[in-house]
């Protein structure tokens, strides 16, 4: 037995992983009573908070106070001089960090969660071994184990992938030192983020996309309006096969193919975005009695419970939906199953949102869905360039859709994409769970001037076929 060995700790739950999946399970135990600890190897938060959506979202503020300077002179602002403190963004950003997750470090304290900082891996069933950063090693056997370690950005096999100058989203996030230009390899959610933010801090910027199209399960008509925004200052290859990346001088240049004739492109820094693969290596899951999929996802069924008795596996690192808020539903549910409770949360309703400008939102099924399952379905679309608000933002670009089912009017999907869709998609979630029909919605007074007027004329437009602010 080592030396360093410590006295077992008594927990009843312990959480692997303080990620938005791991830290809202913990505190959700705790508050109805568990004796809960939370194992955390690195900063609390997970990569949500310190590496992923917060940052971004910080950031994305920045670049866009940035272009509403540019375009402000259209709503009579001249602004003579200003410029860019790439120093004082990055703090910005950093601020925004250190509040939330010592906002939520704060809040575990308080809630009674103990919080190790270590790294855990099974010994056993519903053992574990928690290496602390001295090296000293604790030992837990609680009765329920959550596994919420999350994911961590994906590299293909690419020639040169691990080159100089090659970033994953992690590096991109320090604008410190931006390069004149950019390559993004990947044009799913993280590259048309990010991308948007570097071309507004004026970086020249382009996406090689292997699909044919961007984002294949969003609704295409949405996914078309972005592409015609983004496409304006970002150049967006669809169809672009990667191949290499090599030394160019002081650039990089990165050897792709379209319908099979080679092409290049040279710039400073790549980015690399490609998707995401789980934290499962290194936890000892083999002796925890946890089956992981070919691609190393953790199998869960749709309570999240693994292949162990009283082991359950959250978030990113069992592959069902990669996305913070889908990890937080999950620990909320696992949590509610941990105290004996039936579960309401419906974590198979997942909200999705892009937050480019416009924004892409949408929940439900497609267009493409419905078609495929021969579901008969009605469509209601309003243009926010008929709606009081967004023309008052001077943001006119984009539209609510809502799909509704025939003969009953059920609401099966929306799709959102224009300013504040991300907010927006809220109330069509909750008309989905709550099964609402359209009526309902069209009977719900929507306040005035605001975006979501847009919301009620779709649905009005999917019901009457028709509806005031457009012919
Ligand atoms: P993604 O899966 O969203 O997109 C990756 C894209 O890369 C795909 O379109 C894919 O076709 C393309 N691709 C794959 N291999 C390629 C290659 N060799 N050459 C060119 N293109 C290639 O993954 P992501 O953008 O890396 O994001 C990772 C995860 O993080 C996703 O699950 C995403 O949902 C999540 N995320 C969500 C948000 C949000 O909710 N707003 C923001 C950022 C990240």
């Amino acid at each position: 037995m080592s030396q360093n060995r410590k006295e077992d700790g008594m927990a009843e739950v312990v959480v692997i992983g303080g990620g938005p999946g791991g830290y809202v399970a913990a505190m959700k135990l705790a508050m109805n009573g568990k004796k809960t600890i939370l194992v955390e190897r690195d900063q609390i938060g997970g990569t949500c908070l310190n590496r992923g959506c917060i940052p971004t979202k910080a950031l994305m503020h920045c670049s866009e106070v940035l272009e509403t300077i540019r375009h402000s002179e259209r709503s009579g602002i001249c602004v003579d001089s200003w410029h860019v403190d790439r120093q004082k963004v990055d703090a910005y950003k950093n601020e925004v960090v250190e509040k939330l997750s010592g906002g939520v470090a704060w809040l575990l304290k308080k809630r009674g969660v103990q919080v190790i900082r270590g790294t855990a891996v099974f010994t056993g069933e519903r053992q574990l071994k928690i290496t602390l950063p001295g090296g000293e090693e604790q030992y837990l056997s609680p009765q329920w184990v959550i596994i919420a370690t999350g994911s961590e950005s994906a590299l293909p096999p690419i020639e040169g992938i691990n080159g100089k100058h090659v970033m994953t989203s992690t590096e991109a996030l320090d604008v410190t030192d931006l390069p004149q230009n950019l390559v993004i390899i990947g044009g799913g959610v993280i590259g048309l983020e990010i991308g948007s933010i570097y071309s507004r801090f004026g970086v020249k910027t382009t996406i090689l996309e292997a699909l044919p199209e961007l984002l294949p399960s969003a609704d295409r008509e949405a996914v078309q309006v972005l592409q015609d925004a983004v496409g304006r200052t970002i150049q967006i290859q669809t169809g672009a096969k990667v191949n290499a990346i090599r030394d160019f001088g002081d650039e990089k240049k990165v050897c792709y193919e379209v319908d099979g004739t080679a092409r290049e492109i040279t710039a400073q820094k790549v980015l690399v975005c490609v998707g995401r693969k789980p934290n499962t290596r290194e936890l000892g899951l083999d002796r925890a009695g946890v089956a992981v999929s070919d691609r190393g996802y953790i199998l869960v069924n749709e309570c999240c419970e693994t292949t162990a008795k009283h082991v359950y596996a959250i978030g990113d690192v069992n592959g069902r939906t990669l996305l913070a808020h889908a990890a937080s539903a999950q620990g909320i549910l696992v949590s509610e199953k941990i105290c004996g409770r039936d579960a309401e949360v419906n974590i198979n309703l997942i909200p999705s949102c892009i937050y480019t400008r416009p924004e892409l939102a949408y929940v439900g099924k497609t267009e493409e869905d419905l078609k495929k399952a021969h579901i008969p379905y009605r469509v209601g679309r309003f243009p926010l360039n008929a709606n009081g608000k967004a023309l008052s933002m001077d943001e006119p670009e984009g539209f609510v859709k809502i799909l509704i089912g025939k003969p009953y009017g059920e609401i099966l999907g929306a799709h959102l994409v224009g300013a504040r869709a991300t907010d927006l998609i809220a109330e069509l979630a909750l008309a989905i769970n709550a099964e609402c029909t359209v009526e309902e919605l069209i009977h719900t007074v929507h306040a005035h001037p605001t975006i979501s007027e847009a919301v009620f004329e779709a649905a009005e437009l999917a019901y009457f076929g028709q509806t005031v602010h457009v012919i």
